[in-house]
């Protein structure tokens, strides 16, 4: 049992604090209803006497795109458990609403789609982007046009059918950052997507910078411990609409488990990315003053994220690692390292790469929750097989630990 999804904004309380929203958004109604834990409702339709009534309902959901009042008639049109991670996620990242997909993908897919069908096939794209966005945006898999441009070329690059810009900061998988505010300025009347999975709304709210539309692959921070697909877009009422027309049309649904699953997630992600975030800023201190690290890459917001350039072999610290896991993906409680021109970005053209400082040095390391002595012992031994160097935990917060160290000399110790 469930309630109608349309009854949820009505209960909106007044805005709280992030950590508040985390474990209470999307919940309100559950007193009411006699639980505590939100119930997942798996149906995949849903019975009515009425068929007029759903007629109605149907043609109204066509038209507007607006949720239905009352049971969604079909899931590919909505789930109440999906909508909890949905009203959830858009309180944390401070939109009127958000749409969530199977994946990050599918819901880039849907972003596109929407803008497409309004007949603005043409996006302005900033490189370096997750691997697979590149991929999708520059194929041409969906009929899309992209030109790709630094942040100051932006407003030179919209064209009259540019319905997007795209920009990913801190960005997959150098952790070069744009400020968005500016960017958004140059965008003018044409939206700004902010894909915002490495920062997550812990760290960064876009729209608060005039970014209109905020996409996460909430597969990483969102769950948050490996075991959940799925994608998420926040946005204004207006565009929500559109896309939930094209989810119903196209079929890219986040599963209810799933929608359960993220919403449990949400709950601890303040507390995992400040925790994984020390552990990072930490780590990265650590590797800009070590000898055997030609740079590193750490952005001045803060973050779970860390990549570095070695000088010596990548793929042989990829095989040394025991503790720390070599895999794809990020934002789990674990920590996972990967080389992305092997792996996360070898889908695309490796002079694009090399190009937006995709080198063949570089290590992308999302880091987890153990304790920080245990993950600078593994990467040490990683590094060289030697006794780890012991240092004193910095007291300093994330932000003011290591920034983007140049190729430096290796200095003295
Ligand atoms: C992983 C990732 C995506 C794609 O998300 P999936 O859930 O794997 O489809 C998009 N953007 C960024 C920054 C990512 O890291």
């Amino acid at each position: 049992m469930d309630i109608p999804i349309s009854m949820a904004p009505s209960t909106t309380p007044a805005r709280r604090a992030q950590a508040t929203e985390a474990v209470h958004a999307g919940r309100e109604d559950l007193a009411a209803l006699g639980l505590h834990a939100p119930p997942i409702d798996l149906s995949t339709t849903y019975p009515s006497y009425d068929s007029r009534g759903e007629a109605e309902r149907i043609d109204s959901f066509a038209a507007t795109g607006a949720r239905l009042d009352g049971p969604p008639v079909y899931a590919r049109l909505d789930n109440p458990t999906t909508a909890r991670f949905e009203t959830a996620l858009a309180r944390l990242e401070g939109t009127a609403s958000a749409v969530a997909f199977a994946s990050g993908m599918a819901a880039l897919t849907a972003v596109l789609l929407a803008r497409a069908s309004m007949g603005l096939r043409h996006v302005v794209a900033v490189r370096p982007l997750y691997g697979c966005s590149d991929h999708l945006l520059g194929a041409g898999l969906l009929g899309t046009e992209v030109t790709w441009t630094d942040p100051a070329g932006i407003a030179e690059a919209i064209r009259p059918d540019t319905g997007l810009v795209i920009v990913e900061t801190p960005a997959n998988p150098t952790l070069a950052e744009v400020d968005i505010r500016a960017v958004a300025h140059s965008c003018g009347s044409v939206p700004l997507l902010v894909d915002n999975t490495f920062a997550t709304p812990i760290l960064q709210r876009p729209v608060e910078h005039g970014a209109r539309i905020v996409l996460h692959s909430a597969t990483k921070y969102l769950g948050g411990h490996g075991d959940v697909m799925g994608g998420v877009v926040a946005c204004d009422e207006e565009f929500a609409a559109r896309l939930r027309q094209v989810r119903f049309a196209t079929g890219g649904v986040l599963h209810p488990m799933a929608g359960y699953l993220l919403l449990r997630g949400l709950a601890t992600l303040p507390v995992r990315v400040r925790a994984a975030s020390a552990n990072a800023a930490e780590l990265a201190r650590r590797l800009s003053a070590d000898p055997r690290i030609a740079r590193v890459h750490y952005p001045e917001l803060g973050g779970a994220m860390v990549s570095f350039e070695v000088y010596g072999d990548p793929h042989g610290v990829i095989s040394a690692v025991r503790l720390i896991t070599p895999a794809v993906s990020l934002g789990s409680v674990d920590t996972l390292i990967q080389h992305p021109a092997s792996i996360s970005h070898r889908i695309v053209d490796e002079g694009d790469r090399q190009s937006s400082g995709v080198g063949d040095r570089l290590l992308r390391m999302s880091v987890g929750l153990e304790d920080v002595e245990d993950l600078w012992a593994d990467l040490c031994q990683a590094l060289s097989g030697e006794e780890p160097v012991r240092q004193a935990v910095s007291a300093q917060p994330a932000r003011t630990a290591a920034r983007t160290v140049p190729e430096s000399r290796p200095a003295g110790r």
